[in-house]
């Protein structure tokens, strides 16, 4: 990743190479600053009229019907609805001929570089090195679990849930959040707030700023959300990107959440919209250059965009299989976050990572630990605690290693093969691979008795020893028993 970064920030042009260009927020600024406003105002018009043609399906069929007057209106965005000439012009010249695409498609480009940049930090900033080696081995098992759409997620290290539930109640909702009971007011919530990110960020360093606040919940349902956010700008240096579904319930609230973007400090947003007339509501609310930092995610009946196979979408199709709910191949889990999951209302702590939504992990996350806290004195050595059960720096000696419960394990020519839906492994160079893929799936023993069964086969010890490590930091193989949950006692 970090050699794809550093090509890309290098081909930036020479205006840009004074600033930290690794940094998401820099960059995203700049992105804006290099553009000057006729130009902006066009992207954000092609912006609006793809979130339309996205999630419009009535507008779609009078833009492609024969003779539309529609179409004639919006031909200086052809190559973008027109699917023959969007497949033929998209990746050449003749895109020029096109300004306005050209110029949306630069901006596109740009995004994918931001979303690349805030994979890269935690890894690229952290301080703590069990923690990141951590995230790295969940990234790698997540990417193999779920294929070509992993690069879409960007594992920040914590999220926060200033409420218990939500109240939109999603029929899709990948991680199938509980319905709403309360939210966490600033007045009685606000201290304990600084001081959980106040801990968080001394644990983690700037990886914190990667931190959010939703997850089951609702910015919504929080009347002080803005409140909260200002803090977290405040105590880790970023303002957290948010994600409504009710962006019109409480509009002054959407709007001081917005305004918290600024042009030094910009803030990617996201509203999902769940109707035709929910999206025309937005439009009506607010106007393209309002929304340029803001993504709209079509989530509505006709929209192009099918929803994850995860969550109550997923509990849907299995309970009835004879609706066409359209879930997407690719989408199995909505869930972003490799780290912390910390519910202020409720003193909760969890560690998670994003996983492919299964019988096993419907929800599409898994959970490593679930505690909670009793205040915030406590939380450094809960997080300090989480930190030396469940992130060893090496391979954990004492528990059975095995590959992981979704991969096929086949042996053909020497090498292993370790398939699933989405990916395929091929593990090779090694001649005594056919008895370490024996030993793994037949007879599972802790690290240190799979080493000496080998040495004493005539395997080469640290060979053995780096492969293990290998396979482990790239998450094929793990720990068969899930490392104990343990009610955490930390005061007598
Ligand atoms: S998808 Fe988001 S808004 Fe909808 S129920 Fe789930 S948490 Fe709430």
């Amino acid at each position: 990743m970090a050699d794809i970064l550093d090509g890309l920030i290098e081909a930036r042009s020479r205006e840009d190479a004074a600033v930290d260009l690794h940094d998401p927020r820099t960059f995203l600024a700049q992105a804006v600053r290099r553009r000057n406003s006729d130009e902006l105002s066009a992207i954000a018009e092609a912006k609006r009229f793809r979130e339309r043609l996205i999630g419009d399906a009535a507008f779609r069929t009078a833009l492609r019907s024969k003779g539309s007057a529609l179409a004639h209106n919006y031909e200086r965005y052809r190559p973008l609805w027109d699917q023959e000439l969007g497949h033929s012009v998209w990746h050449s010249e003749a895109l020029d001929g096109w300004p306005e695409v050209r110029l949306w498609k630069a901006w596109h480009e740009d995004l994918v570089r931001f979303r690349d940049l805030m994979t890269a930090y935690p890894s690229r900033y952290g301080t703590q090195p069990a923690f990141t080696a951590w995230r790295q081995r969940q990234a790698a098992r997540a990417a193999s679990e779920l294929g070509p759409m992993h690069v879409a997620i960007t594992h920040p290290a914590v999220a926060y849930e200033l409420a218990s539930g939500c109240s939109v109640g999603c029929w899709f909702c990948g991680i199938s959040a509980q319905s709403f009971s309360e939210s966490a007011s600033y007045e009685e919530h606000g201290q304990l707030w600084r001081q959980i990110l106040a801990a968080v960020t001394d644990q983690l360093g700037p990886t914190a700023r990667t931190g959010f606040c939703y997850w089951g919940t609702d910015p919504a349902d929080t009347p002080d959300y803005d409140r909260f956010l200002a803090d977290h700008g405040r105590v880790t240096g970023w303002i957290p990107q948010t994600t409504t579904a009710a962006p019109l319930r409480d509009i002054g609230l959407t709007r001081r959440v917005l305004s918290l973007s600024t042009p030094g400090e910009p803030v990617l947003n996201r509203f999902s919209v769940l109707s035709p007339r929910q999206l025309h509501q937005i439009f009506e609310a607010f106007t393209p250059l309002d929304l340029l930092l803001v993504e709209l995610v079509p989530q509505m009946r006709g929209s192009l965009m099918p929803k994850a196979r995860a969550g109550r979408a997923l509990a849907r199709e299995t309970a009835q299989p004879e609706r066409d709910l359209s879930l997407s191949e690719a989408a199995t889990t909505i869930a972003c976050v490799s780290g912390f999951l910390i519910n202020l209302p409720e003193r909760r702590i969890r560690l998670i990572a994003p996983c492919k939504a299964d019988t096993h992990c419907p929800d599409g996350y898994r959970t490593f630990a679930d505690v909670h806290f009793a205040d915030a004195a406590e939380l450094p050595d809960v997080l300090d605690a989480l930190i030396a059960d469940h992130m060893p720096e090496e391979l954990p000696s004492s528990l059975p290693l095995g590959f992981r419960h979704d991969l096929g394990v086949r042996v053909e020519a020497g090498a292993i093969r370790l398939e699933n839906d989405a990916s395929i492994h091929t593990v090779s160079g090694y001649p005594f691979l056919p008895q370490l893929a024996s030993l793994l799936t037949d007879d599972p023993r802790s690290v240190g008795a799979t080493i000496e069964a080998m040495v004493a086969s005539g395997a080469n010890f640290f060979d053995v020893h780096g492969l293990l490590t290998e396979l482990y930091d790239s998450g094929l193989i793990e720990p068969l028993h899930p490392l104990p949950a343990r009610p955490m006692v930390l005061r007598a």
